[in-house]
């Protein structure tokens, strides 16, 4: 078994989408194991995507990911981190595959209706920045 961190995005919540967002992750065969609702802070988001506080849209990616509440998830499943950015689909959702969450919700390369660990190590750091161990049932 493995565990991924997953959020869905302020564009996916605005919309009404966390329930078909869930679903997709539900059928999937993930195990919710942690979930919640929360507002991030401008510094919240700006310490998560840290990795990315030299390119270019670091500053308006971190006011899309503050602007309203999110969902952060902790998931679990045989090759979790694999499958879930497989379910996500491409960054880009014009070139996500049919079938991906993406593709289907996405409005653009920014407000990209959920996030996913990228690796091992990232999963690592991204967990507990969201969770407590009492958290993950
Ligand atoms: P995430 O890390 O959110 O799961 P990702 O791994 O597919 O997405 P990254 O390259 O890690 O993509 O970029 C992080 C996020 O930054 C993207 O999901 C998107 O919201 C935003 N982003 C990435 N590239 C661009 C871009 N060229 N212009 C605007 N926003 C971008
Ligand atoms: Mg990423």
């Amino acid at each position: 078994m493995e565990r991924t961190f997953a959020i869905i995005k302020p564009d996916a919540v605005e919309r009404n989408l966390i329930g078909k967002v869930l679903d997709k992750i539900e059928t999937a065969g993930f195990r919710i194991v942690g979930m919640k609702k929360m507002q991030l802070s401008r510094a919240q988001a700006e310490g998560f995507y840290y990795v990315h506080k030299e390119r270019p849209f670091f500053g308006d990616l971190c006011s899309f990911m503050s602007r309203s509440p999110v969902v952060v998830l902790c998931l679990e499943k045989e090759n979790a981190i694999a499958d879930w950015r497989t379910l996500m689909g491409a960054t880009n959702p014009a070139n996500a595959e049919a079938g991906t969450i993406r593709k289907e919700f996405a409005k653009n390369i920014e407000e990209n209706t959920v996030h996913g660990s990228d690796a091992p190590e990232t999963a690592a750091f991204e967990i507990p920045y969201f969770f407590s161990a009492l958290e993950l049932a």
